[in-house]
């Protein structure tokens, strides 16, 4: 079910599964322990909402009875960065929060509240070449571009 055209479906995204977790770390020469399945269900359950902090991710993983320190978690988004299972979007200096690089994608972060979502870069391949060209930097084809503006929930809120 998962194979590379997967992600050319434009229809709800596939949740990130155990069995996807555990290809995805093996296909990076990573060992599945617990924390690190822990982290990425986590991390697949609010691929809607965007991505996590570290506190965020080790409360989730609190209220759903795992046991996991902050320590434990910083560590195991370090390793899942390195060999590039996870990115870390820096949006402003103070707040770094991760997500998942299996499907390329970019950002838009809402300038009111702060939600981030994701848009996959199959829908900015256009404006990412324009940007490599306007820019000559190396633009990657996930978190490349962010774009700024404001949410629906914002945008519903500045209509009333
Ligand atoms: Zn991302
Ligand atoms: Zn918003």
């Amino acid at each position: 079910m998962h194979m590379a055209s997967a992600s050319h479906h434009s229809h709800a995204p596939t949740p990130v599964g155990e069995q996807h977790a555990r290809r995805l770390l093996r296909s990076h020469g990573l060992r599945c322990t617990a924390p690190r399945l822990a982290v990425l269900s986590v991390l697949g359950r609010s691929r809607d909402h965007g991505h996590l902090t570290v506190a965020q991710i080790q409360q989730s993983l609190t209220a759903t009875g795992h046991d996991v320190d902050l320590t434990t978690v910083y560590r195991t988004v370090s390793t899942l960065v390195e060999a590039n299972v996870l990115h870390a979007l820096v949006i402003d200096e103070r707040i770094t929060s991760y997500g998942p690089t299996d499907i390329p994608h970019h950002h838009a972060v809402c300038t009111r509240c702060g939600a981030i979502n994701e848009v996959p870069s199959e829908h900015l391949t256009a404006a990412l070449a324009e940007a490599r060209t306007g820019s000559h930097f190396a633009l990657p084809d996930t978190a490349g571009l962010t774009l700024h503006g404001l949410c629906p929930a914002c945008q519903q809120d500045a209509e009333h």
